[in-house]
């Protein structure tokens, strides 16, 4: 769904002076301000707006109004197995979903895992999330995919994947440009794109993938920098023939050569930084301290909660620890002590709104606070979140999912009053509880309870 094409709402909607955290070029924050909505957009900010007489009037006071959230990489139909992986490594992940029983999740599965994890995005927040969907093992799985993501009032890309075939087999196969077509005519970033990894043989049997992309005029998000599994060389066979663009996404990046890094910022594309997965998973160190040396744009993500947490709040905090830790144990090792940290709340927040407007190709559309834009909204609110002294940190430090009392997508209610509007909780609850029901007796209890901690 682009802010365009979203529905427009039927009454006008006035968020009552909160302190506005704009997001704007300047990253102002505006103490007691009202945000007016009309249709999909954002009409007036400034303090005592007049009342339109039909509006909806949300009380922001106390509150903080800031843009929604972007989430530019997560494995949403792995929210089916929340927190089961959380001991993993990287190996042992592989091992359970690439190897052994990815391929076990039905389309009812896949439909299951993708509505929780929507539901829980929109009320965290977080309303955009890219849907990095590699379990497509058939269309099938994917109409479920699409069905689910349609079904929450919040704005979700499906990224299609499939780790069972090799990129150049599916993207290439009629069932797959059948889908497309029916499903995402035109090519529009914000609705459709393709998920897949480049592993850096020379051969680059991903080409087909990448031309069936450009065919269909939708980007690519890759893992890349994952120690062990794809660096150096996957960055170079994608520029060296051309495929990337800005629009291309590099998801982790946390383990490459200062050359790639160069390659990147180059050709203008951005990474998807998930502290919480590269501080526990290994595939590198979050590579905010390259951002700065190379200029490279930067979104943040959540990558899957089958580990880690399903909400931006957590992602901005362990970005902003993990590139302090880091920049302290250098200057230890220097013998000396920072003063002064380098990366600020305000720039976490950006990464977390914008920095996904952006990646997506929608910077001055939507993930900020400014007439005009799409109104993807939220105010965070809570009896115990104040003194309100630092805005920025608030949001990074303070701020926690139950703080998200109202969230707007494209000027429609999705959240009010902590409670959201129009989803059927109880239906997904018993969704995921048949596929966890399925996935045990398929797998076999003891290895079930194996594996959270599988031997490999
Ligand atoms: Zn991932």
């Amino acid at each position: 769904m682009s802010p365009d094409r979203a529905h427009a709402p039927d009454r006008p909607v006035l968020l009552r002076g909160g302190t506005v955290v704009t997001v704007d070029a300047a990253r102002r924050v505006l103490p007691d301000t009202d945000v007016l909505v009309r249709g999909t957009r954002i009409a007036a900010v400034g303090p005592r707006l007049p009342v339109p007489p039909d509006a909806e009037v949300v009380d922001a006071r106390g509150g903080i109004v800031m843009p929604g959230m972007v989430d530019t990489h997560r494995h949403l139909w792995q929210t089916a197995v929340r927190g089961y992986g959380a001991d993993w490594t990287l190996t042992q992940y592989f091992v359970w979903f690439y190897q052994r029983y990815g391929a076990l999740f039905r389309p009812e599965d896949i439909h299951a895992g993708n509505l929780l994890a929507a539901i829980e995005a929109v009320d965290a927040g977080v309303t955009t999330v890219v849907d990095w969907s590699h379990g497509l093992r058939t269309t099938e799985h994917a109409e479920a995919a699409v069905d689910a993501l349609r079904s929450v009032p919040g704005r979700f890309v499906l990224a299609y994947g499939n780790i069972h075939r090799p990129p150049g087999v599916w993207a290439t196969s009629p069932g797959f440009r059948d889908f497309a077509r029916r499903h995402f005519p035109g090519s529009d970033p914000l609705r459709f794109q393709l998920a897949f990894d480049v592993t850096g043989d020379p051969v680059f049997p991903e080409r087909a993938a990448f031309e069936v992309a450009r065919d269909l005029g939708v980007p690519v998000t890759t893992h890349a920098g994952v120690w062990g599994v794809n660096g150096d060389a996957g960055v170079r066979l994608i520029h060296e023939h051309g495929f990337a663009t800005e629009l291309t996404v590099y998801v982790h990046a946390a383990s490459l050569s200062d050359e790639s890094y160069r390659l990147i910022a180059g050709s203008g594309g951005t990474i998807s930084i998930s502290a919480e997965s590269e501080q526990s998973a290994g595939q590198g160190y979050p590579p905010t301290r390259v951002s700065r040396t190379h200029g490279i744009p930067v979104s943040l993500s959540m990558d899957t909660s089958a580990w880690w947490s399903g909400d931006l709040f957590s992602a901005m905090r362990a970005t902003l620890g993990a590139d302090r830790a880091h920049e302290h144990l250098r200057a230890h090792a220097r013998g000396e002590t920072i003063t002064r940290n380098a990366l600020r709340a305000d720039q976490v927040v950006e990464w977390a709104t914008r920095g996904g407007a952006r990646a997506l190709g929608r910077d001055g559309e939507f993930g900020s606070v400014e007439v005009g834009r799409a109104a993807d909204l939220v105010v965070l609110k809570h009896d115990l979140a104040f003194p309100l002294l630092h805005p920025h940190g608030h949001i990074v430090f303070q701020a926690q999912r139950d703080h998200v009392h109202t969230v707007l997508v494209g000027g429609r209610v999705a959240k009010r009053e902590h409670r959201l509007v129009g989803v059927d909780l109880q239906a997904a609850r018993r969704a995921v509880e048949r596929t966890v029901e399925h996935l045990r007796r398929s797998i076999g209890e003891a290895a079930w309870q194996e594996g959270v901690d599988l031997p490999v």
